[in-house]
């Protein structure tokens, strides 16, 4: 984004609702996950107490996070159903909903664009050596299916964030693969905003024993991934998961130009409390890099929301001038 010629770095004011944290997956590397029966979904009205003090806050992005239900279980599609009305009843309360819940079906997707303003999957990683590994009980973490919606996103022209995660038992060549996946799904359909590397942090309910990936070298794997990847397509970093201030901003110097949605917590990594806007401006600005806050869709894909949606983003971007 030419906003990262003024030395700017960009961030999503957030807050995460989680419809279920039940998931048939079994990521050993997972700190967020529930057995299906110790997590009750989110109720609309249970949603709706949730956002209303929100809205005298300074939140625009309402990221929806959730864990999945299988594909072919008799319950999927109530599921599916309490994803899309609580995104109605994000946007019908003034926010910008961004949808992070699995792989879906086309016809899924399709319908969570008419109320998503952009959509996320992490690619994490490509090599199919992590389906002997961390993947061993995560059907949804086969390569192709998660290449496949990034691919079903470029025809249905959702603006869509993926990412890697680093860390998780892959090798630098696989990094390489994967950002290229990306590179190469994004000259051909345009529609890829963000890139996230989030370097693997070990918390507390995790079964996967690995030390976290060094964040010292996330600067030269993002040094790698700006060359690899189209200018056009920003990186993010999770700015909790980078413990050291001058580690931060030597990833930024490095080419990530955005820090992500920053809200109360990261659901994903419960052990890691957020850097919250003022401590980070602190951080950045005497590196003489400004802080400011964007909304979940980049200008440049406006044209592919529908009307009302164009309506909303105006609307939050006007309101809490956002770039
Ligand atoms: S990482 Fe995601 S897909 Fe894997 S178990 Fe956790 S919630 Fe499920």
């Amino acid at each position: 984004m030419p906003i990262n010629n003024c030395r700017l770095v960009t961030y999503s004011p957030a807050y995460t609702i989680v419809p279920t944290y039940e998931c048939f997956n079994r990521c050993s590397y997972c700190n967020f996950r529930s057995e299906p029966d110790k997590s009750p979904w989110m109720s609309i009205s249970d949603a709706r107490s949730i956002l209303k003090p929100l809205q005298s806050e300074k939140v625009c992005e309402i990221l929806i996070l959730s864990g999945e239900v299988h594909p072919h279980s008799p319950r999927r599609e109530a599921w599916f159903r309490r994803i899309y009305d609580l995104c109605k009843l994000a946007l019908s309360m003034g926010f910008l909903p961004h949808t992070n819940v699995g792989p879906l079906s086309f016809d899924e997707m399709q319908k969570l664009k008419g109320v998503n303003v952009s959509m996320g999957l992490m690619l994490e990683q490509l090599t199919p050596t992590l389906l002997n590994s961390v993947h061993r009980h995560a059907p949804s973490k086969l390569p192709e299916a998660r290449l496949q919606q990034l691919q079903w996103a470029g025809e249905l022209q959702i603006p869509f964030t993926t990412g890697l995660l680093l860390g998780i038992g892959e090798t630098s060549d696989d990094w390489w693969e994967t950002l290229e996946a990306i590179s190469n799904l994004h000259q051909r359909y345009h529609h890829i905003q963000e890139t996230i590397l989030q370097p693997h942090s070990p918390g507390n309910q995790q079964t996967f024993d690995a030390p976290p990936f060094n964040p010292h070298q996330l600067p030269e794997v993002i040094a790698q991934a700006r060359k690899i990847l189209p200018p056009d397509i920003t990186i993010q970093i999770p700015p909790n998961l980078v413990k050291d201030d001058l580690w931060l901003l030597a990833c930024i110097e490095a080419g990530a130009g955005d820090l992500g949605g920053i809200g109360p917590k990261d659901e994903v990594n419960p052990d890691y409390p957020h850097i919250q806007e003022q401590a980070l401006r602190e951080i950045l600005q005497p590196a003489g890099w400004e802080l400011v806050p964007r909304s979940p869709v980049y200008p440049q894909f406006d044209s592919w929301l529908s009307g009302e949606l164009q309506t909303a983003v105006k609307r939050s971007r006007n309101a809490m001038l956002l770039v």
